[in-house]
């Protein structure tokens, strides 16, 4: 499942390639992930506008339409959009196609069909963007501002990195890695992390999420950029997928459990 490196990594091929562009067809080839709001009102809202920006809020894709409104699509699972100079051939997991004045072409695919797409008229309304948790990368994200969640929780570290409440766009892959890096078991109780430590995870949130950014993110299975290229963070991983293999720092095999119905990857000497 993409996470916040994949998702900035999308916007921001997005944004290098379709920024400017008016959209002049969409074709809607399977309807169930509109999501409020009709067939009819969603085409209403998209026809002759043009793209002015494409940003990211926690894992949501939000392109800006001018004169007025804003496309929110989420990928989920396999959602994918992908740029070409010409129509693609159909696929059966193309999911809502876009034309461009230009004659280029948006595709939004989806295998699993977990994905959304809404038309907004302003950001404010959409109820998902509500309760959002503070962004890794801003800097509103601070040692300080975990101590009250972790404090007043009987939670354990993984589950609080996962709760979109407290921080968002982090899932399995990098709460693995972090938790790795800092040297924290992932069944600890959040309110065990000390001051340091808290710090320690900051910091290194921010760093393992920007090095991803920068390799483009990690393909595991189906994540792909907007030009159908893989991510390369893959290669980086240290213990995410890694079970039974030797641990990078001390040779230990690398544990798997499972929390939350997901799979968490460690180093049982390495972290405590
Ligand atoms: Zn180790």
């Amino acid at each position: 499942m993409p996470e916040l490196p994949e998702v900035e990594t999308v916007v921001r091929g997005l944004r290098s390639q379709i920024v400017g562009e008016t959209i002049d067809r969409v074709e809607i080839l399977h309807p169930t992930l509109i999501v409020q709001g009709d067939r009819k009102a969603f085409l209403d809202r998209l026809l002759e506008r043009t793209i002015h920006d494409v940003t990211r809020r926690a894992k949501f894709l939000c392109f800006h339409l001018s004169p007025r409104g804003y496309l929110l699509g989420h990928l989920r699972m396999t959602g994918k959009f992908v740029v070409t100079e010409t129509e693609l051939s159909l696929d059966k997991h193309q999911r809502v196609r876009f034309r461009f004045q230009s004659g280029r072409w948006m595709v939004f695919s989806d295998v699993r069909c977990f994905g959304t797409l809404e038309v907004l008229d302003t950001l404010e309304e959409s109820p998902a963007l509500a309760n959002l948790g503070l962004e890794p990368l801003s800097s509103k994200f601070t040692p300080d501002s975990l101590r009250n969640p972790f404090q007043r929780t009987s939670r354990n570290i993984k589950s609080m990195l996962l709760d979109q409440r407290v921080v968002v766009g982090i899932g399995n892959i990098y709460a693995s890695e972090i938790l790795y890096r800092i040297g924290v078991h992932p069944e600890r109780p959040a309110q065990q992390i000390r001051s340091k430590e808290r710090k320690q995870l900051v910091a290194t949130t921010k760093f393992v999420l920007q090095e991803a950014i920068a390799m483009n993110g990690t393909s595991i299975s189906d994540f792909r950029r907007v030009d159908d290229k893989t991510g390369e963070f893959q290669d980086f991983l240290r213990v995410y997928g890694k079970d039974g293999s030797p641990c990078p720092t001390c040779g230990t095999p690398i544990q798997r459990i499972v929390q939350q119905q997901r799979s968490s990857f460690f180093c049982p000497a390495c972290q405590q």
